[in-house]
């Protein structure tokens, strides 16, 4: 079995630490063994970051931006390689990563190429008499990555995207499950950045997580990831100081009003819940139904449902996959296990029997708004669904929550959308839709769901501090 190596300093380089399994999550049987990174190999990590420092952050930004430019393509060259690696590993059906996700990755690095070549100040001028002011963008410096394992490649990308493209360098460490993706992603882009730009350690979150944010050559941390390792980040970043970027979880409310055409919005909301096996931070998962559609919007919810094909996740036809882990499975099951008796499950429920992380596709009916399948992130392919009396008390109930990343209002009234996209306090509302992304637009929480914007120009912004420098002119 191969054993995984960090890549660093511009080459993979052998590690003495103690190596753990990499798993298919589809059959449980081992992928590979990836190391425990120790603290000192993070150190190499950042001192090698810290060198290349300098000289890419000083770059124009045509450069670095061709080397975004590069990347994609180089992504796209090696699309099949990377789909089949990230099926095998993450747990997802391949076809949904060659479609969906490869695509979206290089078109990520093509924007963010492109926003490099962007950043804007306000003016300069003389707020003074005798003295000219300007202000510069600058990059923060060295930034410590780290990434969950529902989309390891993707999110790698959103996180090295816009920190390379504002100049600053990057140690990345990817969730433990999950490695192999990116770090090959970093041999690729071996071949295009400087040595130490970027630079990938493989690890869990103790020891080699907590000695990347704890690393005083560190400026600044970003994790994507749960909320209570988001917290950690903060409170362990508050020592120093440091600069923190979080994307956590979601808990994203999905309104159901009684004048959509319920066929086609059931078709997306459970494609969308369901889809990444419900490991998704937006996952439309927490439906809330008008009162007079409740019963049909459960019966075609469970249709939906009953629809999906678990298989193999290399088979074109399969359309749910394993959840990434035991530990995974085990969550997911153990929610609907301690479920109150007023629960209906209306289909699903079980781990089906078969090699593999699996969980039967489900649809719960009958909660309450404080039961804790309504409260917290379940992160599988758990969709419940509660009935509402009128808008107010949907709104209510959408925003009864500690996140505040996605959410969804379905009405044909326009008035309504916009009154009820106004409402709802997330970082995104969609109308008429559940999870379309575009590398144009913001992705980020408010809340429990964290701080700190993922696309747009806004993650290039993150990851720059603004100088003010003041001449004098006589
Ligand atoms: P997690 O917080 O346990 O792990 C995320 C990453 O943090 C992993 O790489 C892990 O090794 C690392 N980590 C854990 N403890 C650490 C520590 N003490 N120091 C440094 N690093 C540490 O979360 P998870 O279970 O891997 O991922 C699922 C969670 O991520 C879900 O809650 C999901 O909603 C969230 N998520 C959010 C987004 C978003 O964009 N907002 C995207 C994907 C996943």
């Amino acid at each position: 079995m191969a054993t995984l190596q960090n890549f660093i300093d511009g080459e993979y380089t052998s590690s003495e630490a103690a190596t753990e399994a990499v798993l298919n999550p589809a059959t449980a049987q081992e992928l590979a063994q990836a190391p425990c990174s120790s603290p000192e190999e993070v150190d190499q990590a950042v001192a090698a970051a810290r060198a290349a420092f300098g000289g890419w952050s000083g770059a124009t930004p045509a450069v670095r931006a061709q080397a975004l430019l590069d990347l994609a393509q180089t992504v796209e060259d090696h699309g099949e390689e990377l789909a089949l690696a990230e099926a095998l590993n993450a747990g997802k059906p391949i076809a949904a990563v060659s479609a969906d996700e490869i695509p979206v990755i290089a078109d990520n690095l093509r924007f963010f190429a492109g926003a490099a070549r962007c950043l804007e100040g306000r003016a300069a001028g003389e707020y003074m008499e005798g003295y000219t002011s300007f202000t510069r963008r600058e990059a923060v410096g060295v930034i410590g990555q780290v990434t969950p394992w529902n989309y390891p490649l993707m999110m790698a990308v959103w996180k090295i995207g816009p920190a390379l493209a504002a100049g600053n360098t990057i140690v990345l460490k990817p969730a433990e499950t999950t490695p192999i993706t990116t770090l090959r992603l970093a041999e690729l882009a071996g071949e295009i950045l400087p040595r130490g730009v970027l630079n990938v350690i493989a690890g869990p979150g103790n020891p080699t997580g907590e000695a990347l944010i704890n690393h005083p050559d560190v400026d600044m941390v970003a994790l994507t990831g749960s909320v209570e390792t988001g917290k950690h980040f903060a409170r362990t970043a508050a020592a120093s100081l440091k600069r923190v970027h979080l994307e956590l979880g979601g808990k994203a409310p999905v309104l159901v009003f009684d004048d959509v055409a319920l066929e086609s919005a059931l078709e997306t909301i459970a494609g969308t819940g369901y889809y990444n096996a419900g490991q998704d931070c937006t996952a439309a998962t927490r439906v809330l139904a008008h009162g007079s559609v409740y019963d049909d919007v459960v019966a075609g919810l469970a249709d939906q449902a009953r629809g999906l094909v678990i298989g193999d996740t290399l088979a074109s036809d399969t359309t749910l996959g394993p959840v990434n882990s035991a530990r995974q499975r085990e969550r997911v099951t153990g929610f609907l296990e301690r479920r109150p008796d007023h629960a209906e499950i209306v289909t699903g429920g079980n781990a089906p029997e078969r090699p593999g992380f699996y969980v039967e596709p489900t649809v719960v009916a009958g909660l309450a708004q404080t039961d804790e399948m309504i409260t917290s992130e379940i992160f599988g392919p758990v969709i419940t669904v509660q009935p509402f009396s009128d808008e107010a008390q949907a709104i209510a109930w959408a925003n009864a929550t500690r996140y505040g990343l996605a959410s969804s209002v379905w009405t044909r009234d326009v008035g309504r959308a916009l009154r009820v996209s106004k409402a709802l306090r997330f970082g995104c509302v969609w109308i008429n839709d559940h999870i379309p992304l575009v590398s144009e637009m913001p992705h980020g929480g408010f809340k429990e769901s964290g701080y700190g914007k993922d696309l747009s120009v806004y993650s290039l912004e993150d990851y720059t501090v603004v100088k003010h420098v003041m001449a004098n002119l006589s």
